[in-house]
């Protein structure tokens, strides 16, 4: 069977090879003779899976020892009140917005702490650049400068890490995380829900500095409180199993990924790079689409676009859902197109877009 190329930005595309692994293992996982979703989550075989899934992670990502892994629900939506609540201590927090969702996570950190915009990039066009780190205003005193990494609505994707000038770094990383490298060190909390890139909808990922926890407000709920979920071991309530489950399926993956020479996380991102520059390179070359991003912080996971001529954007979507590439409609703040390609997206699924976008320009336009 053929499946569609889904370009979604979220929940997205899962890599076939996992789809297929959970449904062998739905019914009787590794002989226990349940499918992990009947399983208790503090039972041996859950307790392997959601330990082999952290090491997996830690290893990817070269996540250090004095850094905690959290496994929690809610979304990022959910992190935008957990964050302010854990780590703001009611006093100031500072906050870089470069698209919709930084947006969405100061207005929600200022019913819980005194928040001050660092850098803000919204001009007459929307989003689409970063302001300059150096001009940055950020407050000494802060207990946090929030950025996020890449802005799964605008297409903008930070390529660099922000000095925050000594103030613990926290960053929105839902729609990158496991994309590429990062250096993990250099954050103070990175956050992110797993079904751009990692999983299904329901899990969010937290990786925090140990040091910073133990703060949280008096009003944070205790199923958000880190220092709990860190000393429970993500097991303070029952964590979203099945969802952990897949998402390590899928850090397996990434493992045995190959790009050339690379293995793992590195040739994901060499692939993810060259993924990138295929299709930007198409839009550049065309006539009919433009993209409105500035070239250095163009991301590599979605790539919003627009047809010059508006007229044909009906056409456009239904030629490509009849070519079998799906969820190509950008987002109804941006409008025009928007071509999510996370890892589980083949090489093979941005040629069949390049193709399809070359051909509809060529016939259409
Ligand atoms: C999708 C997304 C969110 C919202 O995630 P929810 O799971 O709906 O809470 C927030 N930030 C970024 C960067 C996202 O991509």
């Amino acid at each position: 069977m053929q499946r569609p190329y889904n370009f979604s930005a979220g929940p997205a595309a899962i890599p076939e090879e996992v789809l297929q692994q959970a449904a062998a293992e739905m019914l009787d996982w590794h002989g226990s003779g349940m499918s992990v979703m009947e399983m208790s989550h503090r039972g041996p075989q859950f307790e392997s899976i959601i330990a082999q899934a952290e090491a997996d992670l830690r290893e990817l990502l070269g996540i250090p020892d004095d850094y905690a892994v959290l496994f929690m629900q809610g979304g990022a939506i959910a992190e935008n009140a957990i964050v302010p609540l854990n780590l703001s201590r009611g006093a100031k927090a500072d906050y870089v917005v470069t698209g919709s969702w930084s947006q969405k996570s100061q207005l929600e950190a200022r019913k819980y702490c005194d928040v001050h915009l660092s850098a803000s990039a919204h001009d007459e066009q929307g989003y689409g650049s970063i302001p300059d780190n150096a001009a940055w205003s950020i407050r000494p005193d802060a207990q946090y400068l929030h950025v996020c990494t890449n802005e799964t609505i605008d297409g903008v994707e930070f390529h660099f890490v922000p000095d925050s000038h000594g103030v613990p770094l926290v960053a929105d990383m839902s729609s990158h995380l496991l994309s590429r490298h990062v250096d993990v060190a250099r954050y103070a909390c990175i956050y992110g829900g797993a079904q751009k890139n990692i999983g299904p909808a329901g899990l969010t990922l937290v990786i925090v500095r140990r040091d910073l926890l133990g703060h949280a407000l008096p009003q944070c709920p205790s199923a958000f409180d880190y220092a709990l979920v860190a000393a429970n071991h993500s097991m303070f309530n029952t964590p979203p199993t099945y969802a952990i489950y897949i998402a390590g399926l899928v850090l397996q993956w990434i493992k045995r990924q190959r790009f050339g020479d690379l293995v793992g996380l590195a040739a994901v991102e060499a692939r993810n790079i060259a993924k990138a520059q295929l299709l930007y390179d198409a839009l550049d070359a065309s006539q009919l689409y433009e993209t409105r991003v500035a070239r250095e912080c163009r991301s590599r996971m979605n790539v919003p676009f627009h047809l010059r001529d508006t007229t044909l954007n009906a056409a456009f979507l239904q030629g490509a859902d009849a070519a079998g590439l799906l969820q190509l409609k950008g987002h109804k703040s941006v409008g025009g197109m928007r071509a999510s390609i996370y890892n589980a997206m083949p090489m093979e699924g941005v040629q069949a877009l390049v193709n399809y976008l070359q051909d509809f320009e060529k016939h259409r336009a």
